[in-house]
């Protein structure tokens, strides 16, 4: 068969053409304890106020603001405590004048008080306190509904949620919460060269080290994985694993067998299967014939076998796919500009992502290579925690430029405390 001639596009087309892709997940409902992470399936509107009544931020004494008028040094106010209330207790009794509650942080406010006195501002007597200063209205009290209305929307439909939004969820009641089910995926790492992690190094033979890898950064994002053997290149075969994998599956990635070599036999199954091919050439280094396709409303992610390649892949196409699928309204990767600390100079007509080191903390940020960069590094990945995008052109890079970086690990943890 003649070798295909296949076109580059940009690779911000490339990440287009995958995320215009009307493949989603369904929702279901997630125990409150199991969802982070997930992406909320519907808007959760506040059914109440919160604060729900109005309370106390301090331990004190609930007063009658206007008791307080013209207190001062040398002028001492006194209040009698009529009552003595603790967080989710509420007293019985009205203020008269002159009358105060004890109260404690979180307590509902009694009737007829309108400030709250600290603790530290009263000197205590026989029957009460004395205090030295004025209160105005409403003064030291967290009114109802300062924060949350009923019916506002408090968290929204296609927001990851966090920890934050958990404790939103468990203030309204939720003990089931509605979310996009996470997809499942297939990976199956195709290649006569490759040996399992546990076999004996035989010679010509490397081992699987892309299957492991895209597993790990699936189960980052809580990805159930299918772990399929080393396929072969053989295309009988490799068809008929990807064709059930499609079956089982939301996605099937593969690594390996993109090329146009002449065992590279991921282009001949996608015809197969009749599927709709995004792309299989990208203007970028590595992972140029990182190819998408599409077949019965399954994602086939075709990454690159070379193991920098494969990551890169990954994070530039499957995982923003991912987040879409789960009817997230954030999916793109986080790029910031940090400052260059190594020599670039070879210029390249494609884009470049180099696997780097991010120095996120301190005055400013900077990025350096985390290692050996070339597609078929390995150590580099495992140092980076993201990739430094250099646009391609006629110039090279040089220490103290400008460029952008995406950040591809979440991990903010530093070396030093930048406090
Ligand atoms: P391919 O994309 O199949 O042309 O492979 C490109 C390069 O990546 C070759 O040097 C392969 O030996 C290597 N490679 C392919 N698959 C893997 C894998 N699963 N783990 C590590 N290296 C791989
Ligand atoms: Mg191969």
């Amino acid at each position: 068969m003649p070798v295909e001639k296949r076109h580059p596009i940009p690779v911000k087309e490339a990440i287009h053409r995958v995320l215009q892709q009307e493949i989603y997940t369904s929702s279901e409902r997630m125990s409150l304890y199991e969802c982070e992470g997930y992406i909320l399936a519907e808007d959760i509107v506040a059914t109440y106020d919160i604060p729900r009544f109005d309370k106390s931020p301090y331990d004190g004494f609930a007063i009658r603001s206007e008791d307080s008028q013209g207190a001062s040094q040398e002028h001492r106010i006194a209040f009698q405590v009529i009552d003595h209330i603790g967080a989710g207790t509420v007293s019985a009794k009205t203020l008269e004048p002159g009358q105060a509650v004890r109260i404690m942080t979180g307590a509902q406010i009694p009737a007829g008080a309108d400030a709250v006195v600290m603790l530290e501002q009263t000197v205590e007597t026989e029957d009460g306190f004395t205090l030295r200063k004025s209160f105005k209205h409403l003064e030291n009290i967290s009114l109802q509904g300062e924060e949350t209305a009923t019916g506002d929307v408090v968290l929204h439909k296609g927001q990851r949620i966090n920890a934050g939004a958990v404790a939103v969820l468990a203030t309204f009641g939720y003990s089931e919460v509605p979310v996009f089910r996470k997809p499942t995926a297939a990976i199956i790492a195709t290649g006569s060269e490759l040996l399992e992690v546990e076999d004996d190094l035989e010679p010509g033979k490397i081992r699987n080290s892309n299957g492991p890898m895209i597993a790990a950064l699936l189960q980052r994002e809580g990805v159930q994985v299918e772990r399929y053997r080393i396929q072969v290149d053989d295309y009988e075969s490799s068809l008929a694993v990807v064709k059930s994998a499609l079956e089982k599956h939301d996605m099937v990635i593969t690594t390996g067998g993109v090329s146009v070599g002449d065992f590279d036999y991921l282009p001949d199954i996608y015809r197969a299967l009749e599927a709709e091919v995004l792309f299989n050439k990208v203007a970028m280094r590595p992972g140029s014939v990182t190819t998408v396709a599409v077949a019965h409303g399954k994602y086939l992610f075709g990454l690159s076998g070379n193991p920098s390649a494969c990551y890169s892949g990954f994070e530039l196409f499957t995982k923003p796919a991912i987040y879409h699928m789960m009817g997230a309204t954030r999916y793109y990767p986080a790029i910031v500009r940090a400052t260059l600390m190594a020599d670039f100079k070879k210029a390249n007509p494609f884009t470049r992502f180099v696997r780097a080191d991010v120095t996120m903390t301190g005055r400013e940020m900077t990025v350096k290579p985390s290692g050996f960069n070339k597609s078929g590094a390995v150590v580099s990945i495992a140092h980076s925690n993201g990739m430094m995008m250099l646009p391609g052109g006629t110039r090279g890079y040089q220490i103290g430029h400008e460029v952008e970086v995406l950040l591809t690990s979440p991990e903010t943890y530093q070396q030093e405390l930048y406090l």
